[in-house]
């Protein structure tokens, strides 16, 4: 193609004209709807469940570890931190696959 400014033949894909300057008009980022996906796969809901429901184990724990049954909360707390990862490791491995 040739640059509306300048009228020197440029590549197709360029983006802004080598010679000038001048955007092209040929987009840089064809891939918004891929945002729209990543937000569809891990929504704002899950992500505050996943961070919630371990912050509950974890104060449950606590409490049964202060009420005597240091055995259960000690286990409560395991699970909890457990839970916590998998949660955090699978919402960035969503966001990693999304974005490459
Ligand atoms: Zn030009």
């Amino acid at each position: 193609m040739y640059c509306k400014n300048c009228g020197k033949e440029i590549n197709d894909k360029a983006v802004i004209c080598v010679n000038c300057g001048v955007p092209t008009g040929v987009s840089v980022n064809p891939s918004k709807s891929s945002e729209g996906l990543a937000d569809d796969v891990v929504p704002g809901w899950l992500i505050a469940v996943c961070i919630l429901i371990p912050i509950a184990g974890i104060i449950i724990g606590i409490i049964k570890c202060s009420e005597g049954s240091e055995i259960v909360g000690k286990k409560c707390i395991k699970y909890s931190v457990i839970t916590w990862l998998i949660c955090f490791a699978v919402i960035f491995i969503s966001y990693s696959y999304i974005n490459i």
